[in-house]
């Protein structure tokens, strides 16, 4: 998964799209660049592996000369976690130069590649995003949105992305829009980020989302967007509002601290916990969940685990043993809220089990009673082709055991995952135009035909 963030017509487009970068940081931590164009049409890039706070200090950003920009933060979903397969990615062509900002995973780009390869093409990375750069490079058509456009023929899956070709910004979305991306206003600039709070962050104003199968481009001509497809079957990402997003965002037009709180009312109805003291969420991205649990069941809220801040999102290890040891680097419970308790343990959802089973371990050795898990979630059981970094499916808990066995497995006194249904008709403009396949196994295309192939040396 991946964060974009990209600005045009702004004497500080680097500055403000490293600021950017900050509020996407949640979207991707193992690696982030920007790049920049000036007037004259050169480009100017930098790419670190590494937390946007930490690689690109005023040093670096001076160098980005230039009123247009273009921003990435990586966790790799296709291809594996290394400097070559950082965004934008930025090259050179006959034409000037291009930078590509990609979020989403592209399902044919196996085949993409190996047409491009087939006619002397040469990759400097494995992840799908490249066959983009190619397909552009390679475009004839008139005009940097017809090149997008003829780029983003036949190209299938979940991509939202900016790109620059020369000093035009181009954004766009695929016609299902799997994935957010927003444009906004700052004075004359516009501004494109995969949430509003990267909006906020630099003070735009949101105008629209950028539509399923719209591209938008910005130069100083102005501001022009063309339809690339008709509107098709809507199949926006549900995991953005569950998990990924910041609570502090709109994404598909809706608020996600909202969705997440009537995901929690809803997984109270559907599954009350009679008899326990309070409700506590693992932080912080089940706080609005567990928030909206307890509303609905007339119980406390506690803060009974405390995350330590300064580590990243245990998932986002690429390893299983790096996974397993964050556990307790990440979590420690309160003794003096927990003793003697029976608690509802309140998160948004169970992937390999690991976090869970090492966290209902540390909340039992804190004294809790009973310990009631209630995910704002269904079972997870299959992987994401979409983008979101879902292992595959002989890793995942719910795909290898019934729900009992899951209680089980992980510790806990009683377990209960909202509904499929109870989820789709919680999140803002549900419960249709969702992709749900991780849930349902309802997935909207063909599986990606060498699902590992473009995973080369991914995630464990
Ligand atoms: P697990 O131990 O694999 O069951 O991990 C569950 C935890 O991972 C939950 O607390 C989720 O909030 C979090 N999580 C779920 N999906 C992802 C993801 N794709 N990337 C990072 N973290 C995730």
């Amino acid at each position: 998964m991946c964060g974009i963030f990209g600005i045009s017509g702004h004497a500080e487009a680097a500055t403000l799209t490293h600021l950017g970068l900050y509020s996407l940081q949640h979207r991707g931590q193992e690696s982030a660049g920007i790049v920049s164009a000036d007037v004259g049409g050169q480009a100017h890039g930098i790419r670190a592996m590494g937390l946007v706070g930490e690689k690109f200090g005023p040093e670096v950003l001076e160098k980005l000369k230039g009123s247009t920009a273009i921003g990435h933060t990586r966790y790799s979903t296709a291809g594996s976690s290394t400097i070559e397969n950082a965004q934008p990615a930025l090259v050179n062509f006959k034409g000037g130069h291009i930078a590509l900002a990609h979020n989403g995973n592209l399902t044919n780009a196996t085949e993409i590649r190996e047409t491009l390869e087939s006619v002397g093409s040469i990759f400097s990375s494995t992840m799908d995003s490249e066959v983009l750069v190619h397909r552009l490079a390679r475009s004839t058509a008139a005009g940097p949105e017809a090149q997008m456009a003829e780029a983003l023929q036949g190209v299938e899956g979940a991509y939202s992305l900016l790109v620059l070709i020369n000093d035009t910004l181009l954004a766009a979305r695929d016609p299902n829009g799997w994935r957010p991306l927003v444009m906004g206003k700052l004075g004359d600039a516009v501004v494109f980020a995969s949430e509003t709070c990267a909006l906020d962050i630099v003070g735009a104003t949101l105008v629209r989302e950028v539509l399923p199968g719209e591209i938008v481009a910005v130069d100083r001509d102005g501001v022009r967007s063309l339809q690339l497809t008709p509107a098709a079957t809507l199949h926006r990402c549900v995991f953005e509002h569950v998990y990924f997003a910041r609570p502090d965002s709109q994404v598909f037009g809706g608020s996600v601290d909202r969705a997440r709180r009537a995901l929690g009312r809803r997984l109270a109805v559907e599954h009350p916990a009679p008899g326990a003291d309070f409700v506590f969420a693992v932080p912080d991205s089940s706080n609005a969940a567990a928030l909206g649990y307890a509303e609905q069941a007339k119980l406390p809220l506690e803060h009974a685990l405390i995350r330590n801040h300064y580590v990243g999102r245990t998932f986002i290890q690429p390893t299983q043993a790096g996974r397993d040891a964050k556990v307790k680097v990440k979590f420690n419970p309160v003794r003096e809220i927990l003793q003697g308790k029976s608690v509802v343990m309140v998160d948004d959802s169970i992937v390999r089990g690991t976090t869970t089973r090492g966290l209902v371990a540390l909340v039992r050795a804190a004294g809790a009673r009973e310990v009631h898990m209630r995910v704002s979630s269904p079972p997870i059981t299959g992987p994401c082709w979409y983008g979101i970094d879902t292992p595959d499916k002989d890793q995942l808990i719910a795909a290898k055991l019934p729900l009992d066995k899951i209680a089980d497995a992980i510790g806990v006194d009683s377990l209960g995952y909202i509904s499929l249904d109870g989820m789709l008709g919680s999140v803002p403009d549900g419960p249709n135009g969702f992709c749900h396949a991780c849930f349902s196994g309802q997935y909207p295309t063909l599986p990606p035909s060498v699902a590992n192939k473009m995973r080369l040396g991914g995630r464990a």
